[in-house]
């Protein structure tokens, strides 16, 4: 029996056929195509589902269940997703409608949530008993794996790692609080941080990349760097420091055996990887405890929602 895996994202609706070695045999996916109804996305959950299973020679036979790993707060108990914010979901009982639709039992959970399960299953985090995986990209996403199980909290809200302030009174967030560390550590946020030093010091090297690309990304800073640039490295350096003091905060809470970053900035490899490392030893409360947690970079990408979407009713 396969089981599919379904990552409902604010582009793409993607569901991938995932056998019993939890390797994505077949995919199918569609335009998220927001604003929409939710009925019509479901539909197209729907839809992409049978498409993969089609595509893997097979039928809605030898499918098991249905996991789909959707943004906002997912009610575990009751199937629905109560809230979120990019979709405009209110209140939308998910589980009930596409079971009824694909005539198999549906499981579903926050998509942040899914991804970690995912990583911790078949990729950087494997066979790691308790692994926390945050993703840097537009916002800073989180997830909790404790004895290989998710911990989303008792009312399922948990766990928005990204929202804890390392800056008190700081940079606004769109969760209504001051300092966020998603602010700061974000993709978003490097890009700010950028832009910021690059109007302070318009002729430095670093403005003549973003010139020459004609936008700012999360690599300029970082190219600027490698380049010589003094203001680059600052950006970088300073970048490098809010992540890292949002990473010992929540080692210091969780000792986890892994912590699994992932996100467009960890193309850096080592020249990001490393100064987190040595801040990390710097910094952490474990300082002189035999063991520690290890620090990795997340290996599949977008596949680690799918997977650990299909995992959910293991
Ligand atoms: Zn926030």
């Amino acid at each position: 029996m396969v089981r599919i895996g379904i990552d409902l994202g604010g582009t793409n609706i993607v569901a991938g056929v995932v056998n019993e070695q939890n390797e994505i045999i077949a995919k199918a996916e569609c335009k998220t195509n927001l604003p929409r109804p939710a009925d019509a996305i479901i539909e197209d959950m729907a839809r992409v589902t049978e498409q993969a299973v089609e595509k893997a020679g097979l039928t809605m036979d030898d499918v098991q269940y249905v996991g789909a790993g959707c943004p906002g707060t997912c009610n575990l108990e009751t199937g629905i997703i109560e809230y979120s914010s990019n979709f405009g979901f209110k209140e939308v009982p998910l589980q009930k409608i596409l079971s009824e639709r694909l005539g198999k039992p549906v499981y579903i959970e926050n998509d942040a949530n899914a991804a970690a399960l995912g990583e911790t299953i078949a990729g950087a985090a494997k066979g790691a008993k308790s692994a926390l995986c945050i993703t840097l990209g537009t916002g800073v996403g989180g997830g909790i794996i404790i004895d290989g199980k998710i911990y989303g909290g008792f009312n399922f809200a948990g766990a928005e790692l990204g929202h804890i302030v390392i800056v008190e009174g700081g940079e606004p967030c769109p969760c209504g609080r001051k300092g966020c560390w998603e602010a700061y550590a974000s993709a978003t946020g490097l890009i700010r941080q950028t832009k910021t030093a690059i109007e302070a010091f318009p002729d430095s090297p670093m403005a003549k990349i973003a010139k020459e690309y004609g936008k700012v990304s999360g690599r300029t800073a970082f190219d600027a760097m490698r380049q010589g640039d003094p203001i680059g490295k600052a950006v970088v350096d300073r970048y490098i420091g809010y992540l890292a003091c949002g990473l010992v905060n929540i080692i210091n809470i969780f000792q986890p055996e892994v912590l699994c970053i992932g996100g467009g900035i960890c193309h850096e490899g080592d020249t990001l990887i490393k100064p987190l490392e040595a801040y990390i030893e710097r910094e952490r409360y474990s300082k002189y405890s035999k063991n520690q947690t290890r620090l990795c970079v997340a290996t599949l990408g977008n596949d680690a929602g799918i997977i650990g979407a299909a995992c959910l009713g293991a």
